[in-house]
């Protein structure tokens, strides 16, 4: 078996085996552009490395032997030597780019022979000695795990003895000097002196790749991302460049197109005399890669070139780093750039308009989940206009947050599970952030450019994030953020806005986001290769018209229980329920007719003719009842009745079980007035729309039916109020009557079940309770111990579970449409946006799905992706 390959060995295709950064330096090597030449390590070794007890084995020994020699002929250079040394970077790379997760050495091979070498190639003995200090904290840090602070204190205290207040005011002495005494430091710690040797160097090195793999943060990352832990790292050892030689030297990374707004121009920063390390760490403040230009035109100009080649040959927007060493570029890496939702759709559409891919390539470009950033608010421009910034920063990930401010991770995480919104706000981020970024709302930082971790990370989140706004001064110890005279704690709220840079103290009204230009051209596309519709659950007028907004193409459920508890009518919804004869609840029913039919007419005017699913009442009935002892007073006085007779009714409705008891169209069986009520509201307001001339046909939608005897009975009692609704009127309208699948014996049963129904909608959230015997309202408690444990891989309440729920789905699918071949079927549980649940309910032949609104285009470009 080979673990090794030579870069002219490998390419693209092989990201698998080489690493997604292996893979691209074989591919650029091959396209003759120039890479410092190397050798990548297989993802094959690093799982057989877990295999062999985290060691390297002899056979793997031998072939990175032969690979080094190679590394040294194509550079003419030796390990360790006094003249001219050998020097190497290492780095992972793993199949899927994980960005700040693993760590790199850079400068391996240095020891107290080769910094001679060097010293003497480069005729400049301060770098030589500069590259030697960094190394050994750089080893001491990622290879050995120690904290690199130790190392840190030292270059401080020697600065302060120097009295200089810079890195690069130290000379070749002092640096010699701290070289002894980082070498000293390394032995007090580990117990053993600097490793001179360059090869154990690298196998250290290399052990120390592969050992990051299970590092937690990786762990989480991956965990965060979908990404197969089975997967593995390779590594790449690469013969060093030198950005730090000079100032005709420097290092950058660059995006080939603008990654926040997808704008097609060179976008990124660079440093000059700087090792790769300075730009992504955001330690020193990068200039922008346009000021290269001048700088030197001619290495900006091959730049150029290069990125515009990389970008026809991956047909995507290219994230690369390079180093110019004395006015020489090497491209050190490219990969598919990370982006926002908003860019990855404005490069989608910008590509196939440039003839680099067609229509179906860019719907398959874009990730459904990713959407998500897009359909985020901003905030009002009134509130804009009114308020002040109190600083600025970069605009690393758009959207707007507002929040309280936090100081840390941990912080922020915990705030956060406590229902707090907060902003995490940091000097900088770092790996460890992780948790925070995800649980904060926005994020914040004092330093670092717009491929700082903080930048990156958000952007890959799709959360808002200003980065680098210079003037804020962050003390975590003290929890204290100052600006200029301003003083804020843990206790104020700030809003930041990720698409200007701007912060503002206190909270800025948001606002739905506006969709134009790009995305109406991407959404033409994915309505163009979908053919499963995608309908909304809606029940109020503004949802309807944020749905509509979205491109929904009907209404999948409205749960009319909603409208119940509007503050005007939950009196006369209470007085319905706390009846004791028949005519007092009819009396309080009729009040409440002509509400609700105002609703639905209201509905279906902003829908026009697309379809309307309207579900009769479902929640148990004391669900509207008040609960603390003053509201059951004020509703006793209001009623005129006694308190005691509310708790007495309110006792006759307490349930041990609300979930599995009396429900859905069990409250239809009992109380077929209120049934009736709603089927007139229903049948009422469409009439009216058609006297608009509106032709909507009404899907009447019964909740909970479990069997084929009891759904008929409900059916009759609909149908009987529609009748003399019709004879009433004089008027006659097609309309459809149909059940929701959401009980396990209605899917066994669909056969039956389908004979009288024209539609079916799956309730998943019901279908998952009962299914898995989950309690929806209970399993919060305990459910994330199952995903953490690995029991269950997804929370099955937001992917649907396939195997068991989706054998119901499947079953129930094949009865009903063998039974009725008219069956219309659809899904309105909370699965019917979930990206993968749709992809899958596309297979088993669903006619639509049916989400909220703002999952509406998720659902739409999930649905075209299953269709290409
Ligand atoms: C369901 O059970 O999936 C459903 C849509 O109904 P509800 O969430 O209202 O119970
Ligand atoms: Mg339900």
């Amino acid at each position: 078996n080979k673990y090794v390959y030579n870069f002219n060995e490998g390419n693209m295709s092989m990201r698998a085996l080489l690493g997604g950064k292996g893979a691209n330096l074989a591919e650029m090597t091959n396209l003759g552009i120039r890479v410092p030449y190397g050798f990548t390590i297989t993802t094959e070794a690093c799982t057989r490395f877990y295999k062999e007890d985290k060691k390297l084995w002899d056979d793997l020994n031998k072939e990175v032997t032969e690979h080094i020699k190679d590394l040294e002929k194509a550079n003419e250079k030796t390990f360790g030597s006094t003249e001219d040394p050998l020097l190497v970077s290492v780095r992972s790379g793993a199949p899927i780019s994980m960005p700040g997760m693993m760590d790199t050495i850079l400068n391996l091979g240095l020891n107290d022979d080769a910094v001679i070498g060097l010293a003497k190639k480069t005729d400049n003995e301060r770098f030589a000695y500069d590259s030697y200090r960094r190394f050994i904290q750089m080893f001491a840090d990622v290879a050995m795990e120690l904290d690199k602070n130790n190392f840190e204190k030292l270059l401080t205290a020697k600065k302060e003895a120097k009295g200089v207040k810079l890195d690069t005011e130290l000379d070749a002495n002092d640096l010699k000097e701290l070289v002894e005494e980082y070498k000293a430091k390394y032995k007090e710690l580990m117990g053993e002196d600097f490793p001179q040797e360059p090869r154990e160097q690298l196998d250290l090195a290399i052990s120390a790749v592969f050992r990051s793999w299970g590092n937690e943060r990786a762990i989480l990352y991956r965990k965060l991302n979908d990404i197969d832990d089975a997967m593995g790292t390779a590594v790449n050892v690469q013969s060093m460049v030198f950005g730090n030689m000079g100032d005709s030297s420097g290092t950058g990374v660059a995006f080939s197109r603008n990654p926040a707004t997808g704008e097609n121009v060179l976008f990124g920063e660079y440093l000059i005399n700087a090792q790769g390390e300075d730009v992504v760490a955001g330690v020193r403040t990068p200039q922008e890669i346009a000021t290269l230009e001048k700088a030197m035109p001619e290495v900006y100009k091959e730049f150029f070139e290069t990125s515009e080649k990389l970008e026809a040959h991956y047909k995507d927007m290219q994230d690369m780093e390079f180093t110019i060493q004395d006015g020489k570029l090497f491209l050190l890496q490219t990969r598919n750039g990370k982006r926002t939702a908003q860019a990855a759709v404005k490069v989608a559409v910008d590509l196939v308009e440039e003839g680099l891919i067609d229509e179906k390539e860019a719907v398959l470009r874009v990730n459904p989940k990713d959407l998500d950033g897009l359909l985020h608010p901003t905030f009002t421009k009134e509130a804009e206009d009114k308020n002040e910034p109190i600083a600025k920063g970069l605009a690393a990930s758009p959207g707007a947050a507002v929040g309280k401010i936090a100081f840390s991770a941990k912080e922020a995480a915990k705030r956060a599970a406590d229902g707090e919104a907060v902003i995490l706000v940091r000097e900088e981020t770092s790996p460890e952030d992780l948790e925070g970024m995800v649980s904060a709302k926005g994020i914040l930082t004092a330093r670092g450019g717009m491929t700082s971790h903080a930048a990156v990370v958000a952007r890959g989140m799709g959360k808002c994030c200003v980065a680098g706004a210079g003037e804020l001064h962050v003390d975590e110890y003290e929890h204290t953020v100052r600006i200029g005279d301003l003083v804020l704690t843990g206790e104020d709220t700030i809003s930041i806005d990720g698409s200007t840079g701007a912060i503002y103290k206190g909270s800025l009204e948001t606002q739905p986001p506006q969709l134009h230009g790009a995305f109406g051209t991407f959404m033409g596309w994915v309505d163009k290769f979908r053919d499963m519709k995608v309908r909304t659950n809606a029940d109020t007028p503004r949802d309807v018209a944020q749905a509509l907004n979205f491109g929904a193409e009907g209404i999948g459920l409205c749960r009319t229980e909603h409208m119940f508890f509007k503050e005007d009518r939950i009196f006369q919804v209470r007085k319905m329920i706390l009846a004791s004869d028949l005519e007092t609840r009819e009396a309080a029913l009729e009040k409440i007719l002509p509400m609700q039919e105002d609703d639905f007419y209201q509905i279906y005017s902003l829908m026009k003719e697309r379809p309307v699913t309207v579900r009769l009442l479902d929640p148990p009935l004391h669900e509207f009842l008040p609960k603390g002892e003053n509201e059951i007073k004020d509703l006793a006085l209001e009623l005129n009745i006694q308190p005691a007779r509310v708790k007495e009714r309110i006792a006759e409705l307490q349930e041990v079980n609300p979930m599995l008891g009396f429900r859905g169209l069990r409250l239809a069986i009992i109380y077929p007035e209120i049934a009736k009520m709603q089927a007139r509201a229903i049948i009422q307001a469409a009439i009216h729309c058609h006297e608009d001339g509106v032709k909507v046909v009404p899907e009447i939608m019964i909740p909970l039916s479990s069997d084929v005897v009891e759904l008929s009975k409900v059916k009759e009692t609909v149908k009987e109020e529609i009748e003399k609704v019709f004879e009433e009127k004089g008027k006659k309208i097609d309309y459809l009557l149909g059940t929701m699948i959401e009980i396990p014996r209605a899917a066994i049963t669909a056969d039956e079940i389908a004979e009288v129904t024209d539609f079916f909608s799956f309730g998943t959230n019901d279908l998952t309770q009962m299914t898995f015997g989950l309690s929806r309202d209970d399993a919060g408690k305990f459910l994330p111990a199952y995903i953490e444990k690995d029991i269950f891989e997804k929370d099955p309440f937001q992917v649907l579970d396939q195997k068991g729920v989706g054998f119901l789905v499947e079953t129930a699918v094949e009865k009903g449409r063998k039974a009725n071949d008219k069956l219309h079927i659809g899904i309105c549980g909370e699965h019917g946006g979930e990206p993968s649940t749709v992809k899958y309910l596309y297979g088993v032949g669903l006619d639509y799905v049916s989400c909220s609104p703002y999952r509406v285009p998720i659902a739409k470009l999930a649905a075209a992706q299953a269709a290409i």
